[in-house]
């Protein structure tokens, strides 16, 4: 195949005639030099867990992340957003300039040798995803713009041919909005009923409230695989089985979850599934939609337009087969491109190493925070992802994350979309630190040093 690779695996500009002269080599992506930050005292931390995982070293990850050597406010960043997005490998960075420089073209339309080479790298793009999520088929993934596309694609199509008046669609109060907004949408128009799931006081959802909520109206539920906000990993797979019993279907929020651990779509016995590149190491605009086979088969377009036709005329118009029947118009082909890398780069791991360093990474922060004073983490389910979201005594989220932001810390604060959830706390907002699999304890320690910083400049002023 003479096909450009443009998929990371090792390849880079270099391999493209020419190329090398479009993009500057990885070594000088950096934006600025990183100055040294003042020594921190990092409180209680000989007290704590030396962090060291078999298999897996953040550092070797960390070499792959031009933006992580960059400096904000003076300080080496620290991005402790990554429940926001994540950052970008250099081999996503290097997949994209590749693309642009020797391999653009529109897909499937043209009989060009361009077009062949974009189509295979698309239709390449959809078998990492179906391996990466372990679907039977690539026909069985969608691509869409991200979680908040595939969930509507999801209500739209699929919602609005089954869902009818008096139907339940259960909805953890744990979730993102883009879970809960585009199920009201569509029960509104089909006059369902969207039925909140409640929580338990450390942030799980209420099993047995699920269990008494389940019925023969249940005609979905639609659940996270982590939250975003409380990082609580729910029992998807016993969920999803009790759902089944009803003949429910379940739909899977994978958004926080595909870049904390190994997801098996089959295993879950999940109905659709669905993620984000950008959360995920690969660009932002590009995402994916599983579903079960037979239950795309049945999906309506929920879009119309070019790529999605077998034939169009003013009498009758017909479709193709999934998955293109479901992606109207031209897709995000640099973006698969950029998954597609990114799902080489995030697979060359041991996957279950990067878990187990996350959790012990989580841990670490969570003992160390706890020497702050005034500090509240909210959400203590017994299985979550590395999100810490925390309340300060005497300051607002905003002031936090301003501060923190100083130090060259970067965190969210605000409601994170996911309201019902803090209101289940009594907030409307806080700050949230979100890990992965390229940051390291000395970052937790900052992070500490930081916010007990903060808290003495205040008893100072006071
Ligand atoms: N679901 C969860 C759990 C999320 O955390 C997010 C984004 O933060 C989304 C859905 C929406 O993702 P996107 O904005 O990429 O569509």
């Amino acid at each position: 195949m003479t096909t450009p690779d443009v998929t990371g695996r090792g390849l880079g500009l270099m391999n493209i005639p020419g190329a090398e002269e479009v993009m500057p080599p990885a070594a000088t992506a950096s934006p600025a030099q990183p100055t040294p930050s003042p020594p921190v005292a990092t409180p209680a931390a000989s007290a704590l867990p030396q962090l060291k995982t078999p298999g897996f070293s953040p550092e070797a990850a960390r070499q792959d992340f031009p933006i992580l050597h960059r400096t904000v406010n003076g300080h080496p960043l620290i991005w402790l957003d990554n429940g926001a997005t994540t950052q970008k490998p250099r081999q996503v960075i290097e997949a994209l300039g590749a693309y642009y420089s020797a391999a653009n073209s529109n897909i499937h339309r043209g009989a060009h040798t361009m077009a062949r080479e974009a189509t295979e790298m698309y239709e390449a793009g959809r078998a990492a995803v179906a391996e990466f999520l372990g679907a039977g088929s690539p026909d069985d993934i969608v691509f869409v713009r991200g979680t908040t596309e595939a969930i509507n694609l999801v209500a739209q199509s699929w919602g609005r041919a089954n869902l009818g008046p008096g139907d339940d669609i259960l909805v953890p109060v744990l979730e993102h909005h883009s879970d809960i907004v585009p199920w009201q949408l569509i029960a509104k128009e089909t006059r369902a009923r969207v039925v909140p799931i409640p929580l338990t006081a450390d942030g799980a959802i209420d099993q047995d409230a699920y269990a008494d909520l389940l019925s023969y109206r249940t005609r979905l539920v639609a659940i996270s695989h982590a939250s975003n906000v409380l990082g609580t990993v729910p029992p998807v797979k016993e969920m999803t089985a009790l759902a089944h019993r009803y003949d429910a279907k379940v739909l899977v929020d994978g958004a926080q979850a595909v870049a904390h651990f190994p997801v098996d779509v089959q295993d879950l016995d999940a109905d659709f599934y669905a993620f984000s590149g950008h959360k995920l190491f690969a660009p932002t605009g590009i995402g994916a939609l599983y579903a079960k086979p037979e239950i795309l088969q049945a999906m309506n377009p929920w879009q119309g337009g070019g790529n999605m036709i077998d034939s169009v005329g003013f009498t009758e118009t017909t479709f193709a087969p999934v998955p293109h029947r479901l992606e109207a118009g031209t897709g995000h082909i640099s973006g698969v491109v950029g998954l597609l890398a990114a799902l080489n780069w995030f697979t060359s791991f041991d996957r279950d190493a990067v878990a187990a360093y996350e959790t012990a990474l989580m841990t670490y922060a969570q003992q160390a925070l706890a020497t702050v004073p005034g500090m509240d983490v909210i959400g203590s389910a017994p299985d979550r992802i590395a999100v810490l979201t925390f309340t300060l005594a005497g300051h607002d989220p905003a002031t936090i994350a301003d501060w923190l932001d100083r130090d060259g810390i970067a965190v969210r604060a605000g409601h994170h979309c996911a309201q019902p959830a803090l209101a289940h706390y009594g907030l409307e907002s806080a700050a949230r630190a979100s890990l992965a699999l390229y940051n390291t304890s000395e970052e937790v320690d900052q992070l500490v040093a930081s916010l007990r910083r903060l808290q003495e400049t205040d008893q100072e002023t006071n």
